[in-house]
């Protein structure tokens, strides 16, 4: 039977302080199936068909063994901003901005302060979450790529591809889609390329290495993989992923695993000076009785494999 788990995060992210999940064991080893829990069984199907691939199918062969990964600043003040990206030893730092209203002021100390750990040959990108409209993305990019000195991206300013495009004829920034990829009706379909300058990929709302791989090579960008907030089980696939695409310009955003308080594998893949390896398969998952679910939520997320399979 698949072992459901619940992990407290170190800090609140998007909203959330515990995740959830449950991994899955097939012929080629473990998977794991964690759609956030307000998504419906229709926008979960890909997340199943990317934990079967890695516990049925497998992974493609990778072109390189380890990734570069960046370091992730949240919406904190200028000192931690600046103590995180030290901490981290990665020459990539991902600053979050627009967390909220009038926030700008703000923005700019935290990667002014970035900027300063890493020193003039790091690089600073900010992700904005699709918060800005045009007129306030033209605005904030410009003060923040003027407080970074360059800034390498600006991750999603916009919500809808229409504004990203305006916001891009009128900044010298690159701008990178996420949310814009995978929220598409059809990403295989979705016209990313006057919109948008490099492309921002997760494997698990894609549908597995192989898909992501498809829409990588469909959309004609250069490509960021980026985690769900994974554990290592599920962060072993978008691994595999930053593995086996093409080409690999840009650090990666899978130093995600500090964020959970506990992982289920004995030695979880957070990075060592900025990289990690590929795994050829996901970690075994010893600790999975460490951190289990009650029996309520596990009882919720056995329904919803048994719903979003049903539909595959
Ligand atoms: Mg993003």
């Amino acid at each position: 039977m698949p072992d459901v788990y619940s992990i407290a995060l170190t800090t609140r992210f998007r909203g959330i302080a515990v995740r959830e999940g449950l991994l899955l064991e097939g012929a080629a080893g473990w998977g794991e199936f964690c759609p956030f829990t307000e998504y419906d069984d229709a926008v979960s199907e890909p997340w199943l068909a990317a934990a079967l691939e890695a516990a049925e199918q497998g992974w493609p062969e990778p072109v390189r063994d380890r990734v570069p990964v960046n370091c992730i600043v949240p919406a904190v003040d200028p000192e931690r901003a600046k103590r995180l990206t030290v901490e981290s030893g990665c020459s990539t730092a991902k600053v979050k901005v627009a967390d909220e209203p009038g926030s700008l002021p703000a923005d700019v100390e935290r990667v002014a302060a970035v900027r300063d750990a890493l020193g003039p040959r790091g690089a600073v990108r900010v992700d904005a979450n699709g918060a800005w409209d045009v007129e306030q993305a033209v605005t904030a990019i410009r003060a923040l790529d003027a407080a970074a000195g360059g800034l390498q991206y600006v991750e999603q300013p916009c919500a809808s591809l229409e504004e990203m495009a305006a916001v891009r004829k009128r900044v010298n920034v690159l701008i990178a889609a996420d949310e814009s990829i995978r929220r598409a009706e059809d990403p295989m379909r979705v016209a990313v390329a006057g919109a948008a300058d490099i492309a921002v990929l997760k494997c698990a709302p894609l549908g597995g290495v192989r898909r992501a791989l498809a829409v990588a090579e469909a959309c004609g960008l250069p490509c960021v993989v980026s985690s769900a907030l994974q554990t290592s089980v599920g962060l072993a696939g978008e691994l595999a992923l930053a593995g086996a695409l093409p080409e690999l310009p840009y650090a990666c955003g899978l130093g995600t695993g500090a964020l959970l308080s506990a992982d289920v594998v004995e030695l979880p893949l957070v990075p060592t000076v900025g990289w990690l390896p590929v795994p050829r398969r996901a970690p075994e998952p010893l600790l999975r009785g460490e951190v289990a679910a009650d029996a309520e939520r596990t009882r919720w997320w056995l329904d919803r494999l048994d719903r979003v399979r049903a539909r595959l």
